[in-house]
């Protein structure tokens, strides 16, 4: 899953960085409202966790600007503590939850998963399909309620071919949402053929379907069978 956080404050946006990716997540910054814009019209996140006091205005116009741009992440508003209208404001304009500085990490945490479970997983933390499974929770997968070993790059394309199933995902698509937004600028995208050969040939050997397949000329595609 792959996050931005909006925050002007480096030190908190580093720190709070580093401990989401130790949770499994790819985090992705921006430090301003500009830079915040150039992001989401670009890039794909699956949640933001949005600062509303930024150096070039209120983080409230980043849901606004995800609205006219029909880009639907979670959004997670982080707020100063007596800040009620920004709340109530960004709620309305389709915030999925709020929390207040200063606040643990570990809620933080906990509020961000909640959020993609209700927004990606429909409120589920197992994600099955035909006889593949996901634990969200514990990062694991299945076969048949077999354990799958996966690589940490394995596990996170899966999840994201199975919440995405039926989908085209382009290559693009892929290596942005496992690798970064600076991927972007990579020559080629072969690698990430790579990937999806040992990932298919794992969960093929624990007696998997032809779920995951090539759409010629396109990129790939999780069918449920
Ligand atoms: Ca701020």
């Amino acid at each position: 899953m792959k996050l931005l956080i909006v925050e002007d404050n480096f030190q908190l946006a580093d720190d709070l960085s580093k401990f989401l990716a130790e949770n499994g997540f790819l985090v992705e910054i921006a430090d301003s409202l500009h830079t915040a814009f150039e992001k989401i019209s670009v890039y794909n996140y699956d949640l933001i966790i949005l600062d509303l006091g930024l150096p070039d205005g209120s983080g409230l116009d980043v849901i606004r600007k995800l609205k006219k741009i029909n880009k639907d992440p979670g959004i997670l508003i982080v707020t100063a503590k007596n800040a009620v209208e920004d709340k109530v404001t960004g709620l309305e304009l389709g915030a999925d939850d709020f929390i207040t500085k200063p606040f643990h990490k570990a809620e933080l945490n906990a509020r961000v998963r909640s959020i993609i479970r209700r927004k990606r997983l429909m409120g589920n933390s197992i994600l099955q399909i035909n006889n593949i499974k996901i634990n969200t929770d514990s990062r694991e997968a299945f076969v048949d309620n077999n354990m799958v070993e996966l690589t940490r790059k394995e596990y996170d394309l899966l999840l994201y071919f199975m919440y995405n199933k039926g989908r085209v995902l382009t290559k693009e698509n892929i290596a942005e949402h496992l690798w970064g937004d600076h991927i972007d600028q990579a020559d080629n995208f072969d690698f990430i053929y790579n990937h999806i050969k040992n990932l298919r040939k794992k969960l093929q050997s624990f007696g998997a379907g032809n779920n995951i397949r090539s759409v010629y000329g396109m990129g790939y595609k999780f069918y449920e069978l």
